[in-house]
């Protein structure tokens, strides 16, 4: 204030008529000077008027103190509202933001393999084991948490391994093995006598007996994927090369820089040409584009060519007139390349982005590849012609065909699949249930049944024949993927599922360079529908 002027009115306390609220003016020491800053107080009451010069001297004082915070008292307020306000909105965010990250983020968080404190966790506990839907144990540990897997290389990409940055369930239900809910008492009994108390058994959805079997009748390197349409349960995963995840520690430098890429999970990270699996994509879009198309017929002489590029039916078949039922079981190259020449592109983009194919597969499983599947209004007529039948830019992971044939099984709605089922203690009490979801119906109720009859044919009359004459009723479709110029050296596919009252099964096998889809894929499904019909039979028995 010192420097600052000011001109300020107040009572004139010499003056008698100041009584009734008269005003004078008091001028600063510098209050001549131009462009002074004014300050004006209104009226102040002052009820007593005295010529006591002390008390006026003090009164002069205590007026002037109180000037300044008068002064911007209006708009000190909205300052300090503004401040408030916004120190209020932060902590609301920030309350909002700690709620949402301790009911969806943390256990991610806590999952984390980056995360320092889980290791901690782990000195003081003895890994929980990972065990099928029956209670079979696929991994445990020792006293001193030495992890050992009993059936070796079966499991090696669906469970995993616990060093090396971890793998499949061993690294999905890493925090659920390092907490322990055992009986209290138990506990603190433990931890008197400084002993590890026992984690948590993950529970998870795969079945051992289908395991075996699919990994048993693996011929080739591949992968075979099994989930239970209603639920997304995945029933089996297994993927060959494997490995022993009983001595990874020793062998990850080697097996990490080989050339197989073996430490990769072929059912959910491999992406292969579909081969004529993929017309099951090209009939949903052609059904959709024709309503009559179950009436249209189509000639085939072995060979197609267009624009200098020919393409044939497999193995030099010609398939005749066929109607497109005919030409969807016959697996007929020819019929499926005039139809990719006429379908609408966008559409056709379309229906395989809704049926996932570009984007990040709905799965609880940490490591899937996203499909692919290209074109646009510029792709050529050959391309066309090839992205048809399956061959062409288009690859897909095994999981997302199983997911595809999982869908059309369940009238076109499709569960998210999962592989965690759930948590007990050690001695089996449940700690924890993971419930199945339905991501969304990825086709109406009437594209699956229409498909569906399609998929049965395939069985009854065309390429998968393997399947006909089972206690259960099988659909699927065949593949017999080229992914080079050797047009022997061929992956051999099967996409299919199977029924039986309520029950079902969706499968997807992939055989590579196992050749025909017929001779090679089938029989894999079969052998897996089989175990999983005749389980159900022996428990009802
Ligand atoms: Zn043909």
């Amino acid at each position: 204030m010192s420097k600052k002027d000011y001109n300020v009115e107040v009572i004139d306390l010499n003056n008698d008529k100041s009584k009734k609220g008269r005003k004078k003016k008091i001028n600063g020491p510098s209050s001549k000077k131009k462009g002074d800053k004014k300050i004006n107080v209104e009226k102040v009451d002052i009820k007593k008027k005295k010529n006591n010069n002390k008390k006026r001297n003090r009164r002069d004082e205590d007026f002037v103190n109180d000037i300044e915070p008068n002064i911007s008292n209006k708009s000190r307020n909205v300052q300090f509202a503004v401040v408030m306000y916004f120190f209020l909105a932060l902590f609301i965010a920030l309350c909002i933001y700690f709620c949402y990250f301790l009911v969806f983020k943390s256990d991610d968080f806590i999952n984390s393999p980056y995360n320092a404190r889980l290791e901690k966790l782990a000195e003081n506990i003895i890994r929980g084991d990972i065990v099928d839907k029956n209670g079979v144990v696929l991994a445990s540990s020792s006293s001193d948490n030495v992890r050992s897997y009993p059936y070796s290389n079966m499991y090696a990409h669906a469970i995993g391994y616990d060093s090396n940055g971890m793998s499949g369930v061993e690294l999905d239900g890493n925090f659920y093995m390092l907490r322990s809910h055992a009986f209290f008492l138990e506990r603190i009994k433990n931890d008197l006598m400084n002993v590890k108390n026992k984690g948590d058994t993950v529970v998870t959805t795969l079945d051992h007996n289908l395991q075996e079997v699919a990994y048993d009748n693996m011929e080739y390197d591949g992968a075979v994927v099994a989930i239970e349409p209603k639920t997304g349960k995945i029933l089996v995963m297994t993927a060959k090369p494997d490995f022993n995840p009983n001595t990874i520690s020793d062998n990850y430098k080697k097996l990490s820089q080989g050339e197989t890429s073996v430490l990769l999970n072929r059912a959910t990270q491999g992406l292969y040409a579909p081969g004529s699996t993929f017309k099951i994509l090209t009939a949903l879009e052609y059904l959709q584009e024709n309503p009559n198309a179950a009436q249209s017929t189509f000639d085939c002489k072995g060979k197609l060519t267009v624009d200098n590029y020919t393409i044939r039916c497999y193995h030099g078949e010609v398939h005749g007139h066929q109607t497109f039922m005919e030409a969807f079981g016959n697996s007929c190259n020819i019929a499926f390349s005039e139809i990719g020449l006429g379908l609408n592109k966008n559409g056709f983009t379309q229906m395989c982005n809704q049926l996932l194919f570009n984007k990040k597969l709905p799965t609880r499983l940490s490591n899937t590849s996203t499909s692919q599947f290209k074109i646009d209004d510029s792709t050529k007529d050959t391309l066309m012609m090839q992205t048809a039948i399956g061959q062409g830019e288009t690859l897909v992971t095994p999981i997302h065909m199983c997911m595809i044939a999982s869908a059309i099984c369940n009238d076109g709605k499709l569960m998210e699949p999962y592989m965690l089922d759930s948590v007990t203690n050690y001695k089996g009490i449940n700690v924890k249930t993971f419930n199945s979801k339905t991501i969304d119906s990825i086709l109406t109720q009437a594209q699956a049944d229409q498909i569906e009859e399609y998929m049965r044919y395939v069985v009854t009359d065309g390429t998968a024949t393997g399947l006909n004459g089972s206690n259960y009723t099988a659909y699927g479709k065949t593949g017999t993927a080229e992914f080079n110029d050797n047009k022997d050296e061929a992956h051999a596919w099967f996409v299919g599922y199977a029924k039986k009252d309520d029950k079902e099964i969706a499968i997807a096998v992939l055989q590579e360079k196992g050749g025909s889809g017929s001779k090679t894929a089938v029989p894999i499904a079969k052998a897996v529908f089989d175990k999983y019909f005749s389980e159900i039979d022996k428990s009802k028995e």
